[in-house]
C-alpha cells in the first residue's frame, strides 16, 4: 500500500508499505478516504519537528481521517463492511493519573497518530490501509464527503478552545489567526453565541479568503496599527481571545487586547519553546491565560456537528489532492497566501 512518509525537514516520500495485518478482536481495517492535513504535518514537513518532537524514525504524517471499513475485528458488532468513519486519532492508555483524572486527551501514554512525541513514533494515517480501535471510530452517513468528515478532529480543537473559554454567549471574542484553526474557532464561536468576533491576521490574501466567513470585523495587525492600539487603551477590550496563530507576538498582543477579568485561550503551539510576555498587563487586569490541547468529547460533538449541517466548514476547505501527489499538496497547505485546509483524497 501506499504511504506518505517523511525522514527528515523537506524530505517526504510516498512508500510502498506492506499492507497491514487482520484487525484484532475490537479493531477494523479502514480503506482512506479523505486526510486533513494541518499544522503539526506541516511543521515535521518543513522544519523535521514539531515543538520539542523530532523525527528519529521515518514517520507516516497524519491524523485527521476518514475512511470505509473494510473488515471487522470478531468483536466488533455495531460496525459493518462499507461504513464510512471519521477517526479519532486519540488512544488514551485509560489508567494513567490523567485518565483516571476524566482527562484521556492529556493521556501521559498517548499513542496520537502521526507524532514524534514517543519513541518508536506512532505512523499515521496517510495510508492506504489502517487498522483502528473500534472505540475510535465514529459512523458517520455514507452521503457524508469524505473530507467533511475528516473535518471533525480540527473542527473538535476548536470546539474543545471554546469549551475551554466557558460560555461565550454575549461576549466580544478576539481571534488572532486566520489559518484552519483560527477559522474553525470563529465558525464555532458564532455558532456558541458570542455576540461579536473580531479577527487579526497578517496577510491580505488570507483576509480576502475569509470574507465569506462570519466575523464582525478582520483586521491586518501589520497595517492597521491604530485599530489594534485602540484595544490595549484603558482596561482592554475582549471579553474572550483565542490565540490561533502560532506567533509570540500575537500572543501578546492578545493578551494586551483583553479586558479586565477576560480570559486568554491558547490554542495549539506557540511557535518557540520560551517566550517574552506583557505580565504586568494581565496581573493588573486579572486575565487567565489557559491552555489549549487537542480534545477529548469533542470528537463526538464535532462529528454531529457536522452530520446536522450545523456549521458549514466548507469555507475553510480549499484544496484536495491524490495521495499520490502529496508533495505538491504539503506545498500547497505550507503557503498560507493559498490555502486553508488541504485534503489528501483517496
Ligand atoms: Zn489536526
Ligand atoms: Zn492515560
Amino acid at each position: 500500500m501506499l504511504a506518505t512518509v517523511i525522514h527528515a525537514a523537506k524530505d517526504l516520500r510516498l512508500e510502498d508499505r506492506p499492507d497491514p495485518q487482520q484487525p484484532g478482536p475490537d479493531q477494523v481495517l479502514l480503506a482512506f478516504g479523505a486526510g486533513g492535513i494541518c499544522g503539526s504535518d506541516l511543521s515535521y514537513f518543513n522544519k523535521g519537528r514539531v515543538g520539542d518532537f523530532t523525527v528519529r524514525e521515518p514517520l507516516c504524517l497524519g491524523h485527521e481521517f476518514s475512511g470505509s471499513v473494510l473488515e471487522v475485528g470478531s468483536g466488533v458488532t455495531d460496525l459493518k463492511v462499507g461504513d464510512r468513519v471519521a477517526v479519532n486519532p486519540n488512544h488514551p492508555c485509560r489508567v494513567c493519573r490523567a485518565c483516571v483524572a476524566g482527562k484521556g486527551h492529556l493521556c501521559y501514554k498517548m499513542q496520537f497518530f502521526g507524532s514524534a512525541a514517543i519513541f518508536p513514533h506512532v505512523q499515521g494515517v496517510f495510508r492506504e490501509r489502517l487498522v483502528v480501535e473500534r472505540k475510535q471510530c465514529y459512523r458517520v452517513s455514507k452521503l457524508l464527503d469524505f473530507r467533511i468528515a475528516a473535518m471533525a478532529e480540527p473542527l473538535a480543537v476548536a470546539l474543545h478552545a471554546i469549551n475551554r473559554a466557558g460560555s461565550l454567549v454575549g461576549k466580544d471574542v478576539l481571534i488572532t489567526g486566520g489559518g484552519p484553526i483560527g477559522c474553525l474557532v470563529l465558525l464555532a464561536a458564532r455558532h456558541a453565541g458570542a455576540k461579536s468576533i473580531t479577527v487579526t491576521e497578517v496577510s491580505e490574501k488570507a483576509i480576502a479568503r475569509m470574507q465569506v466567513l462570519p466575523a464582525d470585523e478582520i483586521v491586518n495587525s501589520l497595517q492597521e496599527t491604530t485599530r489594534v492600539e485602540s484595544w490595549y487603551a484603558g482596561k482592554g477590550h475582549f471579553d474572550l481571545s483565542f490565540e490561533c496563530s502560532g506567533n509570540p507576538a500575537a500572543l501578546a498582543s492578545a493578551i494586551r487586547a483583553t479586558a479586565s477579568g477576560g480570559k486568554v485561550v491558547v490554542v495549539g503551539m506557540v511557535g518557540m519553546p520560551e517566550v517574552p510576555l506583557p505580565v504586568n498587563p494581565f496581573v493588573a487586569r486579572e486575565v487567565d491565560l489557559i491552555g489549549s490541547f487537542r480534545f477529548d468529547a469533542e470528537f463526538g460533538q464535532a462529528v454531529d456537528v457536522l452530520a446536522r449541517g450545523a456549521i458549514d466548514v466548507q469555507p475553510v476547505m480549499t484544496h484536495s489532492f491524490p495521495m499520490k501527489a502529496a508533495q505538491e499538496a504539503f506545498m500547497v497547505a505550507s503557503d498560507r497566501d493559498q490555502s486553508l485546509k488541504v485534503h489528501l483524497v483517496a
